[in-house]
């Protein structure tokens, strides 16, 4: 039996072809049709490379227009009723994206990865009915390049769980209506051949589900595996562990099981239970959310491992979730130091490895061909030299890192806020912003004219001046009390960071999809972390001088630059995140050696680095705290530390949020009123909270009238002591009107209700 399998590929295409032909008709400068040819252009490609590195299972349905999320609702019936008179394409993008007459539908992350999915919309009143137009498409188009596909869906308890009630309550108790459309849909899957494989994936699996979420895994998958003789089931999960579901799913006559050994090794715990069921194991192996080259021996031992429990026969080889996570292929890297790319595997290369090891694994190392003994071979060498290459193993900054005792600023809170407000003399409701002034098109093609050495730096430093110079004479015009520079300097919040430290590579053409046509290039840590020289420095001390008012230092936190960046595998993310923040805490130093009086630490991606198991939770929030309180641990007393994260619901982690200790936290309220804000009076939380006034995730101007109604629905909660006023995120995706207005209007409404309230 043939035993590669392909759970998923990426579809964005390896020059994001997919994402320019979206955009451009989007913008009304291509017709549908082009769309559709790229799109077949692509899967056509996409289902030849996996042909040619020799994978038996390759799948259909993995390509989508935007999101497959989206298309299994759209598979459903299941149409938000603003959406209902339109059809087609038009019907599909305006689910997506909004149109002219309706909002778009919500957007979040696939479980703890960058990638978005579309929330759909489910109601108790609406009636469903199946559409499979696209995946029997889809099979025949692959069919009729003589590839016969496995059919790829997203499984109705996975689908039912990332849902949403518009009509209020729990959506698995639509599960009695929606599950006789997965049957029907099976059904149809099932007259396409005689003989079919549906790829059931359930990522659900590998949260802690409660007992009634459970309790539906046997029913549904003894009816969906009964619906025709000739089609086969393999549900996969990925992502973590899925110990509980593989125990209940060895009872039911599905016939393969996907498990990820590693983000979830616990899996090795279901092998038994496996063993006994004769169920086919799809073991994941690869990893398919990181870009380093499988250590194939490695890999190869876990598989020995594995087959010592389950039957050889049994065992087939995969990558531990769909390779949408990974960059396409690393043939466009051209710039990339050739050790360091040497390392790295994407999508493409990995395809091979999971070939290789197959092979390996299966008919030993004999069958090599000349070329995958080549490959064999260079896979070696490159985990060796990744194991001893002095690019990734720095010395000092081990020794750094083992040596470190000061782990937290001197002084409690209470003494520290003392302080700094006899000092720095801000009043209560103090005004200032998250960092960040508008990106203008000047700003960004300054900064790229400076990366291919089209203008000098002299050139380029000057142009940045001006813009801060005229951002903090408007900060000062407009009556804001703590400035910022602007962060004109930053193409992004990360990468800026990671271009300046030691350790840190960068991807010519590293894109991963993270929603629609929207792609990032994350940055990637291969070796220890140290800071070569102060970052931000020069920046915010120039600002300084521009003006008597406080200038505060911006800069982001070790957990947030570790999780939107591709991490090393061969370090603990902790040991990792430390380094970053002694990185940090020296550029903390720097700063107040510099006299800056308060600086920020911005961490936007503390809370999405959560594990997706509870029983992990605890582990990661104390070296992510630990790691913050190391970050800001140079910052004397009468330093202010203020932190900002891009969220509102702290309900679960509020006394995690207090210990970071930072004086001051910046969030993301202005959505919410002060609904959200109610946890921090109920935990008596001690420190300084500036809730974002306004949301600047719209162009709209807020009124002085509506935000004085925000600011004091927020003293309904908080003591004005205790409050800042800002806007609820950095300001540069905005426009410069937009935003002039804007905080004037905020400032104008400080005024109001400091006069009305408290007479200052
Ligand atoms: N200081 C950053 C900015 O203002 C923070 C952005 C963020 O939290 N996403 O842009
Ligand atoms: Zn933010």
């Amino acid at each position: 039996m043939p035993k590669k399998y392909a759970i998923g590929f990426p579809r964005i295409g390896e020059q994001r072809e997919l994402k320019k032909v979206l955009e451009s008709y989007w913008a009304q400068n291509s017709s549908f049709e082009s769309v559709k040819k790229i799109a077949s252009e692509l899967k056509q490609r996409h289902w030849n490379y996996q042909k040619d590195s020799g994978m038996s299972f390759i799948s259909s349905n993995d390509f989508s227009f935007y999101d497959n999320m989206l298309d299994m609702a759209v598979t459903l019936g299941a149409i938000p009723k603003r959406f209902r008179l339109l059809k087609n394409e038009e019907l599909y993008f305006s689910m997506a994206r909004g149109d002219k007459n309706s909002v778009a539908m919500e957007m979040t992350k696939w479980f703890n990865t960058n990638y978005h999915y579309i929330v759909p919309e489910l109601s108790l009143e609406d009636a469903y009915k199946l559409n499979a137009t696209k995946i029997v498409e889809e099979y025949n188009e692959a069919l009729s390049y003589g590839i016969k596909t496995k059919i790829n869906i997203i499984g109705p308890i996975t689908f039912i769980g990332l849902s949403k009630r518009i009509d209020g309550g729990d959506t698995y108790e639509l599960y009695h209506k929606i599950l006789p459309l997965y049957e029907e849909l099976l059904g149809e899957i099932s007259k396409l051949d005689s003989n079919i494989i549906v790829q059931v994936d359930e990522p659900i699996f590998v949260k802690d589900l409660d007992t009634k979420v459970l309790s539906l895994i046997k029913p549904t998958y003894d009816k969906l595996a009964s619906v025709s003789k000739k089609l086969k089931i393999a549900v996969v999960t990925y992502f973590e562990n899925s110990c509980e579901a593989t125990n209940i799913l060895v009872h039911t006559p599905i016939d393969f099981i996907g498990l990820d050994f590693l983000h979830g090794d616990e899996n090795l715990k279901s092998l038994n239970v496996l063993a006994k069921s004769d169920k086919k194991l799809i073991a994941g192996v690869v990893d398919g959310r990181n870009i380093w080259k499988n250590d194939i021996d490695k890999s190869l031992k876990l598989l020995e491992n594995i087959s010592q429990i389950v039957k050889k026969e049994n065992i087939l080889i995969s990558s531990s979730c769909s390779l949408l996570h990974t960059p396409f292929t690393l043939k466009y890297e051209e710039k990339m130091d050739k050790e360091i790319k040497s390392w790295l595997s994407y999508a493409v290369e990995k395809l091979d490895e999971i070939s290789l090891i197959a092979t390996i694994f299966f008919d030993g190392e004999d069958a090599l061909s000349s070329e995958e003994k080549h490959l064999y071979e260079n896979n070696k060498k490159a985990n060796i030299s990744r194991r001893t290459s002095p690019l990734i193993h720095d010395k000092n900054v081990q020794q750094r890192v083992e040596n470190i005792t000061k782990l937290e600023r001197d002084g409690v809170y209470e003494e520290r806020i003392k302080i700094q407000k006899s000092l720095l003399r801000y009043k209560e409701l103090a005004t200032t912003t998250i960092g960040s002034f508008p990106q203008t098109t000047e700003l960004r093609a300054a900064r790229s004219e400076f990366k291919n050495s089209q203008i000098t730096e002299d050139e380029y430093i000057a142009q940045m001046k001006t813009y801060i110079d005229d951002c903090v004479a408007f900060q000062e015009e407009c009556g804001l009390e703590v400035l910022v520079h602007g962060e004109p300097e930053r193409n992004d919040m990360v990468e800026y960071f990671g271009e300046q430290l030691s350790g840190y590579g960068f991807s010519q053409n590293g894109w991963v999809q993270s929603y629609g046509s929207r792609c990032v290039k994350p940055p990637f840590i291969y070796g220890d972390i140290s800071r070569p020289k102060p970052m931000t420095v020069a920046w915010i001390t120039y600002a300084q001088s521009k003006t008597d008012k406080i200038m505060k230092g911006m800069l982001t936190g070790p957990v947030t630059i570790l999780n939107w960046s591709f991490v090393r595998d061969d370090m603990d993310r902790g040991n990792v995140s430390k380094q970053i923040a002694l990185a940090i805490s020296d550029e903390v130093n720097d700063l107040q050696k510099a006299g800056i009086k308060i600086i920020q630490v911005d961490e936007a991606a503390f809370k999405e680095g959560y594990p997706l198991r509870n029983s992990k939770i605890s582990a990661y929030e104390e070296w992510a705290v630990r790691d913050f309180k190391i970050s800001v641990s140079s910052a004397k007393k009468e330093t202010q530390i203020h932190t900002h994260m891009c969220y509102s619901e702290f309900n679960d982690i509020i006394k995690t949020i207090e210990a970071m200790d930072a004086d001051v936290i910046s969030i993301e309220t202005a959505r919410s009123g002060n609904e959200l804000l109610k946890i921090f009076a109920k935990v008596a939380y001690k420190q300084e909270v500036g809730p974002g006034v306004y949301d600047i995730h719209s162009p709209r101007i807020p009124s002085v009238d509506e935000m004085v109604s925000q600011i004091k629905s927020l003293l309904e909660v908080l003591p004005k002591e205790q409050i800042w006023i800002n806007p609820d995120c950095g300001l540069k995706t905005r426009k410069w009107q937009e935003v002039k207005q804007s905080l004037i209007n905020m400032v104008a409404a400080v005024k109001i209700v400091r006069k009305d309230n408290f007479q200052i």
